[in-house]
C-alpha cells in the first residue's frame, strides 16, 4: 500500500509499505478520513535530531475508519464497526496513568500514531484494541479531527467549567481545527459568553455560526477591546489557539483575577511574566491532548448533540496539497484526507 511518510527529516512523500497485519489483542482498520493537524507542520518542518523519532514514519494523528481485520483474542469488535484510533497509547501503570492522566503517560512516547508510531496517512493502520473508540452511527470521515481537535480542545474547556459561571466570558484565540471546537464545548457545556478572535474574517464568520457571541479581529486593539467588553474586569477563561508571542501576551493581558489561561498553541512563542502583570491567582497551563476516557466523551456528545467538524476532503494524491493549505491558512475547517478511497475529492482551493 502506499503511505505518506516523513521519508526523512525535512522530507515527506509518498512511499510503498507493506499492509500490516494485526497481531494478538490488536485490529487492522481500513482508514477512511485522517486529519491534518497544525502540530504535523513541527514533524514536517524540524531538523534532524529535533525530535527522537525512527524515520521513515507515516504520518496522520487524527484517524478514523472502520475495522477490517481483527487480531487473536480482540473481542467486542466486528468487521465494518465503525471506530476513531486513540493517537496516543498509555501503559495503565505509570504514576501518570494511575492518576487518570494518560496523555501523559511516560511509556506512550514514540509511540502515538502519526507521531513515532505509523500514522493513517495510508489505507490501513494496525493498533491495539485498547485505542478504538466505537462511533456508532457517526461517519468516521468527518469524526476523525476529533481524536485531537476535539478533543485537546475539550480538555482545555473542561478543566476550567468551575471558572464559568453564568455572566462570565471565555475567550478563544484562533478559530481553526482546535478552536471551532472549543467554541462548540464552550456553548455546550458552560454558561459563559464565548468571544473569538481571529486575523482572518472568514474564521471570525465560522465563530459567530458555531456560537461564538462577539468576534475581534486579533490585532493590536484585541486587548482593549477585551478589556471593554468585559467592563475593564478581563476573561474568567481564555484558550490560546495559536501560541505565538503576540497571542500569549494578549492571552495573559486578558484573564481576570482567579482566571485560567490556557496555552495550547505550539507556536514556539514566548511572553515575558512579570508579578505586576500578572492576574491573581490565575491558572496559567498548557494542556497536551487529552486523556482517553476524553476521547470517548466527545464522541458520546457528538452522537447526541449536532456538532459542526467542519471536514474539507482531500483524495490521498493531493496530501502535499491538503498540507500546503494548511500552511498558508487557507482552509475553511480541518482538512480530511481520505486514503481508502481511490477517487479524487479535493475542493479546489479558495
Ligand atoms: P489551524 O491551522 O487549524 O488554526 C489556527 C488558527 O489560528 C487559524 O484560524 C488562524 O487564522 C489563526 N491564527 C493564526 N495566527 C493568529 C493570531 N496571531 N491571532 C489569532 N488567530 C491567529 O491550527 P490547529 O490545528 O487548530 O492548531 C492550533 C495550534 O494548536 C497549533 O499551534 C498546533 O500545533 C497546536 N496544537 C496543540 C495541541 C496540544 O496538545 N497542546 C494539540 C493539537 C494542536
Ligand atoms: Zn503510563
Amino acid at each position: 500500500m502506499r503511505a505518506y511518510q516523513l521519508l526523512d527529516w525535512q522530507k515527506p512523500g509518498f512511499r510503498e509499505v507493506a499492509v500490516p497485519e494485526p497481531g494478538p489483542g490488536q485490529v487492522r482498520v481500513r482508514i477512511g478520513g485522517a486529519g491534518l493537524c497544525h502540530s504535523d507542520l513541527l514533524f514536517l518542518d524540524a531538523p534532524p535530531g529535533r525530535w527522537p523519532f525512527a524515520l521513515p514514519m507515516t504520518l496522520g494523528h487524527e484517524n478514523a475508519g472502520w475495522v477490517d481485520r481483527i487480531g487473536p483474542g480482540v473481542e467486542g469488535f466486528t468487521e465494518g464497526d465503525a471506530v476513531l484510533i486513540e493517537t496516543h497509547w498509555w501503559c495503565r501503570r505509570c504514576e501518570f496513568c494511575r492518576v487518570g492522566a494518560d496523555n501523559y503517560c511516560i511509556r506512550g512516547w514514540g509511540r502515538a500514531h502519526g507521531v513515532g508510531a505509523p500514522g493513517g496517512l495510508a489505507p490501513y493502520l494496525v493498533t491495539e484494541m485498547q485505542q478504538l473508540v466505537p462511533l456508532g452511527p457517526l461517519e468516521p470521515i468527518d469524526v476523525a479531527p476529533l481524536a485531537d481537535a476535539g478533543r485537546t480542545s475539550y480538555h482545555a474547556v473542561k478543566k476550567t467549567l468551575p471558572k464559568l459561571a453564568p455572566g462570565s466570558t471565555a475567550v478563544v484565540i484562533g478559530v481553526g481545527g482546535l478552536g471551532g471546537y472549543a467554541i462548540q464545548w464552550l456553548r455546550m457545556l458552560s454558561p459563559a459568553r464565548v468571544v473569538a478572535l481571529d486575523l482572518d474574517a472568514a474564521h471570525l464568520q465560522a465563530a459567530r455560526e458555531l456560537g461564538a457571541e462577539e468576534t475581534l479581529i486579533s490585532d493590536g486593539n484585541a486587548a482593549d477591546a477585551l478589556r471593554e467588553l468585559t467592563a475593564g474586569r478581563g476573561a474568567e477563561a481564555v484558550f490560546d489557539f495559536v501560541g505565538v508571542d503576540a497571542t500569549m501576551e494578549l492571552a495573559l493581558r486578558s484573564a481576570r483575577t482567579l482566571g485560567s489561561v490556557a496555552f495550547v498553541g505550539a507556536g514556539g512563542g514566548s511572553v515575558r511574566v512579570g508579578w505586576e502583570s500578572l492576574p491573581r491567582d490565575c491558572e496559567i497551563w498548557s494542556p497536551q491532548g487529552g486523556t482517553n476516557p476524553e476521547l470517548h466523551e466527545v464522541v458520546n456528545l457528538c452522537q447526541r448533540h449536532p456538532i459542526q467538524h467542519r471536514v474539507e476532503r482531500f483524495g490521498f494524491e493531493d496530501t502535499p496539497l491538503a498540507y500546503e493549505r494548511l500552511r498558508k491558512g487557507d482552509l475553511a475547517g480541518r482538512a480530511v484526507v481520505l486514503p481508502s478511497d481511490s477517487r479524487r475529492r479535493s475542493n479546489p482551493p479558495r
